[in-house]
């Protein structure tokens, strides 16, 4: 059986929007439609609001390991995570010259500082600090968010961007909808045949719709689905399933991800380019639209670490992920210097453990480039579960 050529064609014009750091997608739709582009830093924006208004959402996940830092390094210590150092290095090199404004959502105090920081050295564009509730009583925390999501629409108008309508933002979380509704079947299909879906080239999918419409990017993950679940060239192999925790924020080199399918595991849920999912089921179609985005973010979002878990129990969330994934390994695999991710680590793993689940731990940088010690952690690992589970 020869592997279909339109699926590595696909794979290909996603892996070129990937690498595309300069976004010239971007400014090809600008100059298209005419109307304004922002960007968003991890995890989560309703994009939906952004749609709606007719602007262009554009996902930023920092910089890839060939990016050279020259300025970027001397904003930050020495002890903080990579990702502010590329984007501010992508800002000054002019990367992101085709954005109209930024949006920094509160999940950290990398990003908070990052968005002063972007607010001083670009005076010209929209800087909007989303600032994200951590109450979610709705006559609370939710009253707070839709507050901010209102005053971000305004900054938007004011900008040159069409006004919030009811009847737009409804169609919005509609096509969304539609679109996550392929993304959990992406994963779904990964779950249960992943030799068909490998993470490499899910990922690069992800990525590259982070720079498309969303009239463009339902497409991309509807052609890839059928053609992943179609392709019988791909056939199963002796890997062990597992799921790989933290990498929610900066993300780890391809060639990581590349590592770890190598080793031996067949990655079955993970945390990359997680805004695609971060709202886990459909957002209703009735009454208020802003309220029904308010609500989803409250009541359905992922139990990420930067979020505060006032009830139930830290973790949960991650057994749950477990028992539904089958997966019998957890690669706790964070970015270095990520308090989120590292902070939450030790209740991650109590969890992994309470579910009876091995896990192993370790860290990287967007920029990593060395992954021999990993491979062999991974590799033992894998190999460790294919030996002894069930024992
Ligand atoms: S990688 Fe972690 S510490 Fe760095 S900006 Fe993201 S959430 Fe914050």
């Amino acid at each position: 059986m020869t592997p279909d050529p339109r699926l590595s064609n696909l794979v290909q014009r996603a892996d070129a929007l990937f690498r595309d750091q300069a976004l010239s997608a971007v400014s090809e739709w600008k100059t298209r439609t005419g109307g304004l582009a922002v960007g968003f830093l991890p995890i989560y924006v309703p994009r939906e609001l952004l749609h709606a208004q007719g602007v262009l959402p554009v996902g930023l996940m920092g910089g890839r390991p060939d990016l050279e830092i020259i300025k970027g390094d001397a904003y930050y210590q020495s002890y903080i995570c990579h990702l502010p150092r590329s984007t501010i290095e992508l800002g000054l090199n002019g990367s992101y010259d085709a954005l109209d404004g930024l949006i920094f959502p509160a999940i950290c105090d990398v990003i908070r500082n990052l968005s002063g920081m972007w607010q001083m050295l670009f005076p010209h564009v929209l800087v909007h600090y989303l600032d994200v509730p951590q109450n979610f009583d709705p006559a609370i925390g939710g009253a707070f968010y839709r507050r901010d999501l209102e005053m971000l629409a305004r900054a938007l108008e004011a900008r040159g961007a069409r006004p919030l309508t009811d009847d737009a933002l409804r169609q919005s979380i509609a096509l969304y909808n539609e679109n996550r509704r392929l993304v959990r079947d992406l994963y779904a299909l990964r779950r249960r045949e992943p030799w068909k879906v490998p993470t490499a080239e899910l990922y690069v999918v992800l990525r590259a719709a982070l720079l498309l419409p969303v009239e463009e990017a339902t497409p991309l993950f509807a052609e890839y689905l059928e053609l992943a679940e179609s392709d019988e060239s791909r056939r199963p192999q002796d890997q062990a399933r597992v799921l790989v925790a933290g990498s929610f924020c900066e993300q780890p080199p391809l060639a990581l991800i590349k590592t770890l399918e190598r080793s031996g595991c067949y990655i079955v849920d993970d945390d990359f380019v997680q805004v695609h999912r971060f709202i886990r089921s459909d957002i209703p179609l009735d009454g208020d639209p802003l309220q029904r985005l308010v609500e989803a973010f409250l009541t359905d979002a992922v139990a990420s670490p930067t979020r505060y878990i006032a009830d139930g129990v830290k973790g949960a969330e991650l057994e749950q992920r477990l028992a539904e994934s089958g997966a019998e390994g957890v690669l706790f695999c964070a970015p270095s210097f990520c308090d989120p991710a590292l902070l939450d680590q030790p209740m991650a793993v109590r969890a992994a453990e309470r579910a009876g689940v091995p896990w192993t731990a370790f860290k990287y940088a967007e920029n990593s480039g060395q992954f021999q010690v990993i491979r062999e952690q991974a590799g033992t690992f894998a190999d460790s579960i294919k030996l002894w589970s069930g024992v």
